[in-house]
């Protein structure tokens, strides 16, 4: 037998949500339900395919200050990456080291941490969620860091902007990754981006593939200051100097620039999401309180499977404590009219 690396042979990676071929009403992955913007359709038309030909602009140049203006911070802040995954694959390679002791997150939280973690031979804590699932910022301390996802996949909760400053204050000096995937949907807490201008440990990433409805061109970017700016560029150019390719640039740029419709879509996501979990909590099923595209309602293994017989993907995690839940992305208010329906 051919001999693999024992990391290969052993480890357990990140098992993503479904990507069906047949026909599902897809609620398993938080992708957004309405399309990209018209632009990105008009960026795309533009776009020279005998440009391919070259390698994409080293620098992100136009995509990179795009996104400087959205954000009000310098174009020195900003990293983009090939998804906010990879992003978060370099901060923890960059910030972290296997013999620096712990890095911390909350126990429920986004699994792609530990799977990170272990690829880099970087050790974890978890720290454990409150029995309502809420995260006492106080345990997130006493290693060399702290990663945390602001609003929390998979529960929807957030956190106000005070605890990430108090987050930021008991880890001074080290490396805090908050990963806003879904800040944009929040409507209890704000980015923590302005922070960087006060915290010098603060890395905060975001995504084009959720209120940008950007999934499948693979686009996130980091805010931070410009040391951990460079950390991360430079374990980027240990592994690929062009992970951002031309067509994503254009696209993501187009995506920016079209605020209005960002703006629409995202209120259009909330307010089918507060009709939802008006309609579970009329019906007697507990949900929480979202602040994300997607809610954590309770029922478990039987309301997965009940659905998916139904033509509807959810997620649900064989883990403890979640394991009597699922996670529903909110969809269109169509598509969720058929979940309220197939819902036993
Ligand atoms: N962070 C969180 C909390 C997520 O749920 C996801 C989506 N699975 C990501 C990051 C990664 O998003 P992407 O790589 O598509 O930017």
């Amino acid at each position: 037998m051919v001999k693999i690396s024992k990391f290969a042979a052993s480890t357990t990676p990140y098992t993503a949500g479904e990507q069906p071929q047949r026909k599902f009403i897809k609620l398993n992955t938080n992708e957004n339900p309405y399309p990209p913007a018209k632009e990105c359709a008009d960026a795309a038309k533009r776009f020279d395919v005998g440009q391919l030909k070259l390698y994409p602009d080293l620098a992100v140049t136009r995509l990179k200050r795009a996104i400087a203006q959205k954000e009000k911070v310098r174009e020195e802040n900003v990293f983009v990456g090939n998804g906010s995954d990879e992003v978060l694959a370099f901060a923890v390679r960059a910030f972290y080291d296997p013999d620096g002791g712990k890095v911390i997150f909350p126990k429920i939280t986004y699994s792609f941490y530990p799977v990170y973690c272990n690829l880099f031979d970087v050790k974890y804590g978890f720290a454990e969620n409150e029995s309502d699932f809420s995260v006492d910022i106080e345990k997130l301390t006493g290693g060399q860091g702290a990663i945390i996802a602001n609003p929390n996949a998979p529960t929807s909760l957030s956190l106000p902007l005070e605890s990430i400053e108090r987050l930021l204050e008991i880890n001074r000096d080290k490396p805090v990754i908050v990963d806003e995937a879904y800040i944009d949907f929040a409507v209890n807490t704000s980015s923590a981006v302005p922070l960087i201008e006060r915290y010098d440990n603060l890395a905060v990433i975001k995504t084009f593939s959720k209120s940008y409805s950007l999934a499948g061109i693979r686009c996130g970017y980091m805010i931070a200051d410009e040391r951990l700016i460079k950390a991360v560029e430079t374990v980027r150019d240990c592994f690929n100097s062009y992970p951002v390719d031309s067509l994503c640039q254009e696209i993501c740029v187009a995506a920016v620039k079209a605020e209005r419709y960002h703006k629409d879509c995202v209120a259009s996501v909330i307010k089918t999401r507060k009709r939802v979990i008006e309609e579970l909590r009329r019906r007697g099923r507990e949900v929480l309180d979202s602040d994300t595209n997607f809610l954590f309602v309770k029922g478990g293994q039987s309301d997965y499977l009940k659905l998916k017989e139904n033509g509807i993907l959810v997620r649900w995690f064989d883990a403890e404590r979640v394991r009597d839940y699922t996670r529903v992305t909110v969809g269109s208010d169509e598509e969720m009219d058929t979940y309220l329906k197939a819902l036993p």
